[in-house]
């Protein structure tokens, strides 16, 4: 850390050493240029001035050089070529001026993806060292790679979580910020889940470790984020590959320059005022920024380009049960059929559910417990996606699930009219026949109403409620939100819904919790993961992770792209026009090299400035 650091101060004293020793050359020739000075830079000898040029150059040259050697241009290679034709013409200050510029450039760019990666390295500088391991029932303290899954790991007021695991004893309040990006801490105790790489600020925990190392929740995040890094590599290969677009243009107005209008110093001109590397930094410290600032706040984007599918993205689909809803449903009613007791109902379907994960079966299986009902051992269990569980339960084939699968499953009038409310009915059966309706109620996170206007008011023109639920419980909650629907539909519906709305060409955006809908927003062009923290479907299906379950960060996510593809567009249009005007006059012999040198950097400043805004966070609903 200490070594970085002085690394970067070293870098940042030469870079201003370059930036003075550029500007006072700059004065010298330009003073001479205009004759009130005296031919100063003539003092130095000519051979000197050069191996000025071709020493403080040589890390660049060295690179064109190898990328030459195997046919490639980079964006370095134009200043290269300015330099020598600098050279060639005998202006080796302007040569100078060219190459501090732009060895200043470079430091100035490192500095700013720098700062733009740093929000991402504090990141893995947070991972747990340490873990204090209880085994044969003495602590111990060793490397947290040694801890076995199932192990007991001890947690001291101000320690870091060393695993991803479950509280078996204790009492804390937990800073969850590095996983989340929330500072508010959380309560945990006896049956939390906890993570890996979090604070336990006041109270000691037992913790049971269920995820080690790179598989915990953190582990994978930075995972992640070292991916999106890699995505940087795209970028790159796009900026080269318009270089190898522009240098031919350049070098043909360079040729007619020099044909047409036999001014060799105009063509020096033309290559040195064309070689600034603006539009090669225009995109990617941009979209590093963005994905910087994000994951600082518990918003993990994998790549830049799904930064550039969410701005232009029009349609949002939205998934129910754990993304719209708080995911915590509660059996509110249980209507028994044909000589069946309501505790029958429920203990039948308590056991069927008994190993299923989905958020209804939580539901079922705390109503059982309120009840003092005692599952029974289910066997050949199996889970239908976006349909329900069905297992055997003593003897008796029992099922559970929607009316899609139950065949024969009643409408009875009192059921509902619980689903009119908004309630989500559970059909279960015995050995083929309806034997009970069980009611459940989840709330809709009070967020969501706000958020989906903010979502409007960025663009998003079509939003759409897609679920497994049935048709009246879906109608009365998309009602309630004022949004259209689509209810009964299997995870395999739901991807042909995204399909359908990106055939007609719209770009869609997914929001789901990996619940049953992880192949949804894999489909769709960028998948946002609700409350992935825990979820590894949510966060390995997602293009977007929300680390939080907090939908004011689905309208912040649009906002964030937007603003980052504004940035991205205005870097690029200014650094256009400003070449197109540097080219012209250079052409016309309006602008001597010595200029052109100068004006060349100044993009590269502005850019890297108007890129670094992006560093600071976006305004969401509130701007929380
Ligand atoms: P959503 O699309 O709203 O997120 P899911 O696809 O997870 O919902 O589930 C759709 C429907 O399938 C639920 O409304 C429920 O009727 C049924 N279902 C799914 N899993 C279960 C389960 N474990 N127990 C009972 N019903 C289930
Ligand atoms: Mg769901």
């Amino acid at each position: 850390m200490a070594d970085a650091r002085s690394e970067r101060f070293t870098r940042q004293v030469l870079a201003l050493l370059g930036v003075v020793s550029g500007v006072v050359l700059f004065v010298v020739v330009v003073g001479e240029q205009l004759g009130l000075l005296e031919r100063l830079t003539a003092w130095v000898p000519r051979p000197i001035g050069v191996a000025i040029v071709l020493i403080a150059g040589y890390p660049v040259f060295r690179k064109v050089l190898r990328a030459a050697l195997r046919r490639r241009i980079i964006a370095h290679t134009l200043m290269t070529l300015g330099v020598a034709s600098a050279l060639a013409i005998g202006q080796w200050a302007t040569a100078a001026v060219v190459v501090l510029f732009m060895r200043v450039g470079d430091s100035v760019e490192r500095f700013t993806t720098d700062r733009a990666r740093r929000a991402v390295r504090d990141l893995t500088a947070m991972a747990p060292r340490t873990a204090r391991v209880v085994r044969g029932g003495i602590e111990s303290e060793v490397p947290v790679g040694e801890v076995r899954v199932g192990e007991t790991v001890v947690v001291r007021p101000g320690e870091q979580i060393p695993v991803d695991g479950e509280v078996i004893d204790g009492q804390a309040t937990v800073d969850q910020a590095a996983i989340t990006g929330e500072s508010m801490p959380v309560e945990a105790g006896p049956g939390s889940v906890v993570f890996a790489a979090t604070l336990a600020r006041l109270g000691s925990l037992r913790v049971r470790a269920s995820r080690i190392g790179r598989d915990t929740t953190f582990g994978r995040v930075v995972r992640l984020v070292e991916q999106a890094e890699a995505h940087r590599a795209d970028v790159q290969r796009v900026v080269d590959r318009f270089s190898a677009y522009y240098l031919p243009v350049v070098a043909g107005i360079a040729a007619l320059t020099l044909l047409v209008r036999r001014d060799p110093l105009a063509t020096a001109a033309v290559l040195v005022v064309a070689c600034s590397c603006s539009l090669a930094l225009a995109t990617p410290v941009a979209l590093l920024a963005s994905i910087g600032a994000g994951a600082k706040r518990g918003v993990l984007i994998k790549g830049g380009r799904h930064l550039e599918a969410l701005a232009r993205a029009d349609v949002l689909l939205i998934d129910k049960t754990g993304t719209l809803t708080l995911g915590r449903p509660r059996v509110t009613d249980v209507i028994p059929l044909d000589g069946a007791s309501a505790r029958d109902v429920l203990r039948a379907a308590t056991s069927c559910e008994r190993y299923s994960e989905h958020p209804l079966a939580e539901a079922v299986r705390e109503a059982a417990r309120e009840r003092g009902i005692v599952p029974a051992e289910p066997e050949h269990f199996e889970a239908l996606p976006g349909l329900g569980v069905r297992a055997r339960v003593q003897g008796h084939a029992i099922a559970v699930g929607s009316r899609r699968m139950i065949p024969g499953a009643p409408s009875i009038a009192a059921a509902d009219a619980l689903a009119r409310q908004g309630k989500t009915l559970l059909f279960v059966a015995r050995d083929g026949s309806p034997i009970g309706i069980v009611a459940a109620a989840d709330a809709v996170r009070p967020e969501v109403p706000a958020a989906l206007d903010a979502a409007r008011a960025l663009g998003v023109r079509h939003i759409e409620l897609l679920t497994g639920d049935n048709e009246p419980t879906a109608a009365a909650l998309a009602a309630r939100l004022g949004i259209p629907y689509r209810a009964n539909l299997l995870p395999e519906d739901k991807i042909a819904a995204v399909r359908a709305y990106q055939g007609s060409g719209r770009t869609v955006v997914m929001v789901g919790d990996g619940v049953n809908d992880a192949p949804a927003l894999a489909q769709a062009d960028v998948g946002i993961a609700m409350g992935a923290a825990g979820s590894d479907v949510a966060i390995e299906a997602a293009h977007v992770a929300l680390m939080r379950d907090d939908w004011t960060l689905v309208p912040e996510v649009f906002a964030i792209a937007r603003r980052t593809m504004r940035v991205i567009r205005a870097n690029i249009a200014l650094t256009a026009l400003y070449n197109l005007l540097g080219l012209s006059l250079a052409a016309m012999g309006l602008l001597p090299p010595i200029f052109a040198a100068a004006a060349q950097s100044l993009p590269d400043l502005g850019i890297l400035g108007n890129s670094s805004r992006l560093l600071r966070p976006a305004g969401g609903i509130s701007g929380r």
